[in-house]
């Protein structure tokens, strides 16, 4: 049974006419312990939550409350070729997650197409229309210009002309870009990896980009920190080939799955005899599994070169996250080093003749435990979040 306070303060959360204690306070002309144990008892029932929390100079902290709701929200992960998709309402995925390979696209249109076509076939195998998602998280293998709102990408380079704007007309729903996608799975890997006494970790992707991203959990403070850089774009060969970046030489530019791809085609139109040649057309994470294959049966030897190239300049990568950072766990992903056991040892084995002391260390060098589920869940968990910071950023700015 709501009595009437209830019932006002409810509305003006749901309107969001007011919503912190001091703005309900203010607009009831109730006193604030009246309003601190309403807000209190709505919270416990569920029927609000804590919403952004607005941090003006030096003042306390003003927590902003939101009506509890269940939202259904789609994410979609999206990294160059691979794709994965889910729905999920409360966390809980609804269906089957999805995964897509394709080639790496050309331009807005071709990917407006592909996402389309996934976000559909998604849906329907979740039994549902468009029309029951509250929302689309999309995370994108970009970053954000400084100061700016311009996307950037040494993987995907037309992804400027994408935007929030852009896409909730094309794809007529309320979208919400999600870049820096290494993030949600640095939170996924250390969040499945809870009870192991890990506290930092680190992620070595190799796939249609290269990246190292990584997260601190802090125990006693309760907080995390980002630890980021760009390994990929660390210029290791300064007459090496052009990167996406416009830089030469870069790691990406050498190791990347579509820069391996890229130097076999170009040395077998030379006249490399290599077996590779057969392989050339195929999608880049298929090409990674015929080269693994080939170096295995040991008569291919432009194959050999080809592979002692990659693992000796992953080695290299891993000795400098190790020097630098000195992480509890450094995990190889992407579909260039995923699953390759073998290649693992190898990458270790030469790594540890560049780290100092790495003789003696024990590299914690390992592959994903989170699945496509668990990040993809932490990235439609950004939903709720990304909905209303900004809107609530605006609110501030126009107030000061
Ligand atoms: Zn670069």
């Amino acid at each position: 049974m709501q009595t009437i306070h209830e019932q006002l303060i409810f509305q003006l959360i749901e309107n969001r006419q007011a919503t912190s204690q001091v703005e309900i306070a203010q607009r009831l002309d109730l006193p604030s312990n009246t309003v601190h144990g309403i807000v209190n008892r709505l919270l416990r029932n569920e029927v609000i939550r804590a919403d952004r929390i607005e941090r003006r100079g030096r003042g306390r902290p003003i927590q902003h409350y939101c009506v509890f709701k269940k939202t259904r929200v789609m994410a979609i992960q999206w990294l160059g070729s691979v794709w994965h998709a889910g729905v999920f309402l409360d966390n809980q995925v609804v269906g089957k997650i999805q995964k897509r390979i394709s080639p790496l696209l050309n331009n807005c249109q071709e990917a407006l197409q592909m996402l389309r076509e996934f976000r559909d076939m998604t849906l329907q195998q979740a039994g549902l229309t468009s029309k029951d998602i509250d929302g689309t998280v999309l995370g994108i293998n970009a970053v954000r210009v400084p100061n700016e709102r311009i996307l950037n990408s040494s993987v995907i380079p037309w992804i400027r002309e994408f935007s929030e704007e852009k896409l909730a007309k094309e794809l007529e729903c309320d979208i919400r870009l999600e870049t820096y996608y290494s993030q949600s799975r640095t939170v996924s890997e250390l969040r499945v990896r809870a009870g192991d006494n890990i506290h930092n970790l680190v992620i070595f992707n190799v796939g249609d980009g290269v990246s190292s991203q990584g997260l601190s959990l802090d125990p006693i403070w309760a907080s995390q920190h980002r630890i980021w850089g760009e390994m990929g774009h660390i210029v290791v060969d300064p007459d090496g080939p052009i990167c996406g970046c416009g830089h030469r030489g870069c790691l990406e530019a050498l190791i990347s799955g579509p820069a391996i791809l890229r130097k076999v085609r170009s040395d077998v139109q030379n006249g490399v005899q290599t077996r590779l040649a057969e392989y050339t057309g195929v999608l880049p994470a298929e090409f990674f599994s015929q080269l693994e294959m080939l170096e295995r049966s040991g008569g291919d030897s432009y194959a050999n070169t080809i592979v002692q190239e990659l693992i000796r300049r992953c080695a290299w990568a891993v000795s400098v996250i190790v020097n630098l950072l000195h992480p509890d766990v450094i995990v190889m992903s992407g579909y260039v080093l995923e699953g390759r056991d073998e290649w693992r040892n190898r990458i270790l084995a030469a790594a540890k003749s560049l780290i100092l002391y790495g003789e003696k260390e024990t590299i914690p060098l390992e592959f994903p435990k989170a699945g496509a589920e668990d990040y993809l869940r932490d990235l439609a968990a950004s939903f709720s979040t990304s909905q209303t910071e900004p809107k609530g950023m605006v609110e501030n700015l126009s107030r000061n």
